[in-house]
This record gives structure tokens, C-alpha cells and sequence, in this order.
């Protein structure tokens, strides 16, 4: 991003003592490189009337923000929630993918909409934001392979196959780990393995992130291609339902396929859930009486929430260096070539310290620098890893 480069030379310039070269070169370096997140659910945000083509003053993302964050290809998650019931799946995630066109078209000298890899390389040669599309669950394609093909025919070229709710031919990481739920079957039914053998043939990427870990295992045995993990972090380092175990990550290295780390403070540090419940606790009566105020929408009231209580939230949230932890972990666990960015931008409702937003993605650079990592692995854990992927997936 160029305009990024020359205000970081006058920020040098006008700069006095020492300190400015070392962060001239992660800066420089971050906005070099490809930046790819393959998870931002802003389109939520867009559902409920905001228009994010310009700056806006809360949540984690807009065109401007994004562009001072150094993100090039920013992956936008069509998430139809499955208990809003008011039009079919299908029709909501067509809607989704309207309002993504329509931003794309009314910003068209700034923004394009990608779905090849020639495609992302001819859009940032013309110095464009790149858009692409990735559906997050399976349950909009209706259990018809007409429907994922549409959908993949609309520039999708990722879809998560469950949300946290099972679909009828694959079970989710939450159902599956539910006590309580007594499921018929667990994995991936017959129509699911045709559904995973289509999206290969199709060039669709499979997402593995929220599904069950009998699903995963049983992805792994049907698909030809990498696959990846949109928006998950590691279960060693924070066992939660969502994220991946070290056989899981083993298998995706093998498959070739690229984990992209969540950045949600639950996911990432594991005493973080306790203490936000005590936090939530102390402050009831404030967050009830707000909750009354913010937003009809289940999913934006907790966000607008959060941004109303950013003080209280404040000294619970992991660190940055917590969530550096789970590329490190990654990247010597199963190589730097399987590891990159799925924030979850806008899809969670607390962020680490030092990542607020978007704009605060070149403290990645700089703090895996500070690891001892290479300028050539930053550029494959803030893009490359994805470019590769997507060019093994897709249909040539
Ligand atoms: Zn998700």
C-alpha cells in the first residue's frame, strides 16, 4: 500500500533519536507483502445498515481501516445464522453476497472481487482491494449440489462445512462434544463425501473450522486437495471445542493444507472464559439494561456492547504476544508453510491487546520478527501460505 509507505517516510523524517530503522523494516516489510485474512465477518454489520466504505467508529473493520492495516485480499464470511428463519438459507446467503457486490461495485476504482488466484494478481497489480467469498456453514446450500455450484458460479471459493450447527450430512465441533445431544450419527454422511469430492472437483477450498473432529477425520479421508482451516487456533495451548489438536494439524501439513489463526481471546487463552463470565457477572445489570438499547440483532448487540464496555473488558483480554503464540506454535509443529491470518474481525466481540482492529495488523509482522522469523516466512503466514492453497485447489 503505497500511500502507507510515504507517510511512514515522513513519519522517519520527521522522526528524532533511535529506534525508527527497526520499525521502518517491519512497517515496510508488512506493507510489501501479500496480506490475506480468510475470516471477517463485517457483512453482518453491513446486514444491519452500516455502509463500510468509509471509516466508522466502532467494530474491527471498514475500506479505510483495512487499507491502513496493509490488508490486500480480505476474505468476507456470508454467515446466515441458522436461527434466523425469516427466508430460506439460500436466499439470506444471496442477499449476503448483493450487499458485497454492491460495495464492491460502488467502490470499483478502489475494489475488486476476486475468485482466481489471476485474478487477485491482475486486481493488485491495478493497486485494488481484493474481495473474495467464503460461506461460513453448509446449511444455505440445502442438501442440493445445484446450490453449492450456484454458489461457487457467485465467486465462493471457500465454504466452512458446519457453523456450529450440524447440517444433515455433517456433524459440527459443538454438536459433536455436546453431552447432551444424543446424534444419530457423527462425521460425514455418503452426501457429505460427494459434497466434499464436488467442491474438489468445483475448486471450492474446504474449510474445516467448527467442524466435529470425526467430520474432519473423515474430510481427510475423501478429499484430493489441501484444505483449510479458515478461523481456528490450537487446542494445546487453549482447549477449546474450536480449535485443533496437534493430530489434526499433523494431518493438514500432510494434506498441504494452511491453518488460519483465530484471533477470539476465548480461542486463544484458555483462562479467558471464566474470567469474562466474572466480568459479566460484576457489570449485569449495566450490560442488561444496554443490551435493552444497542441492536434488535442478537449477534451485533454483543458487540455493540463490548465496544460500550471497553474499559471493563479491557484488563481481561490475552495479550498479543498469547495470540503470537498459536502461529509460533503452528509454524514449528507442522512448518511456516501451513500457518496464516483468519481473524474473525467483526465476528468476535473482544479482540487481544494491541490487535483493536484491523489497523493493528502490522503488530504481527513486527512481533514475528521479534521471534526470529525471516522476512520470507512473514510473507507466507501473511499471504503466501494462502496464495499457495488456492492456486493447488483451484480448477486450471
Ligand atoms: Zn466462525
Amino acid at each position: 500500500m503505497k500511500i502507507q509507505e510515504y507517510s511512514l517516510v515522513l513519519v522517519c523524517l520527521l522522526s528524532v533519536g533511535n529506534g525508527c530503522d527497526r520499525n521502518t523494516d517491519y512497517r515496510k516489510l508488512h506493507f510489501d507483502a501479500t496480506l490475506v485474512d480468510t475470516h471477517n465477518d463485517v457483512v453482518q454489520r453491513m446486514l444491519g445498515g452500516e455502509d463500510i466504505s468509509v471509516r466508522t467508529s466502532h467494530g474491527h473493520s471498514d475500506l479505510p481501516r483495512l487499507l491502513e492495516g496493509g490488508v490486500d485480499i480480505e476474505m468476507f464470511s456470508i454467515w446466515v445464522p441458522p436461527e434466523r428463519v425469516t427466508r430460506s438459507y439460500y436466499d439470506q446467503a444471496n442477499e449476503q453476497i448483493d450487499l458485497i457486490e454492491g460495495f464492491v461495485q460502488r467502490n470499483s476504482t478502489q475494489v475488486g472481487l476476486a475468485r482466481s488466484s489471476e485474478e487477485i494478481e491482475r486486481l493488485l497489480k491495478e493497486g485494488k482491494f481484493v474481495t473474495m467469498l467464503g460461506l461460513e456453514g453448509g446449511h444455505p446450500i440445502d442438501n442440493d449440489l445445484k446450490k453449492l455450484e450456484h454458489f461457487y458460479e457467485r465467486g465462493v471459493r471457500y465454504m466452512t462445512l458446519t457453523w456450529n450447527n450440524s447440517t444433515d450430512w455433517a456433524t459440527s465441533a459443538k454438536d459433536e462434544t455436546d453431552p447432551n445431544l444424543k446424534l444419530e450419527r457423527k462425521g460425514l454422511a455418503e452426501f457429505g463425501k460427494q459434497i466434499v469430492r464436488r467442491m474438489n472437483e468445483l475448486g471450492m477450498m474446504i474449510d474445516i473450522s467448527h467442524v466435529g473432529e470425526l467430520t474432519f477425520w473423515d474430510v481427510m479421508k475423501v478429499t484430493t486437495k489441501p484444505v483449510i482451516a479458515s478461523h481456528s487456533s490450537v487446542w494445546t495451548l487453549c482447549p477449546h471445542r474450536r480449535n485443533l489438536k496437534d493430530d489434526q494439524l499433523k494431518a493438514i501439513a500432510t494434506n498441504g493444507g494452511v491453518v488460519f489463526i483465530n484471533f477470539n481471546p476465548g480461542f486463544i487463552d484458555s483462562t479467558y472464559a471464566a474470567k469474562e463470565a466474572t466480568m459479566q457477572e460484576k457489570y449485569k445489570a449495566r450490560i442488561d439494561s444496554l443490551e435493552k438499547t444497542v441492536a434488535a440483532d442478537e449477534f451485533l448487540r454483543s458487540q455493540y456492547v463490548a465496544d460500550l464496555m471497553k474499559d471493563e473488558y479491557f484488563p481481561i483480554r490475552p495479550s498479543l504476544s498469547t495470540l503470537i503464540d498459536h502461529f509460533d506454535y503452528v509454524a514449528k509443529l507442522i512448518g511456516v508453510d501451513h500457518v496464516g491470518i483468519g481473524s474473525d474481525f467483526d465476528g468476535i466481540h473482544v479482540t487481544p491487546r494491541d490487535m483493536d482492529d484491523v489497523t493493528h495488523l502490522p503488530n504481527i509482522t513486527r512481533e514475528l520478527l521479534k521471534r526470529g522469523y525471516s522476512e520470507d516466512d512473514v510473507r507466507k503466514i501473511l499471504g503466501g501460505n494462502f496464495l499457495r492453497v488456492l492456486r493447488e485447489v483451484e480448477v486450471h
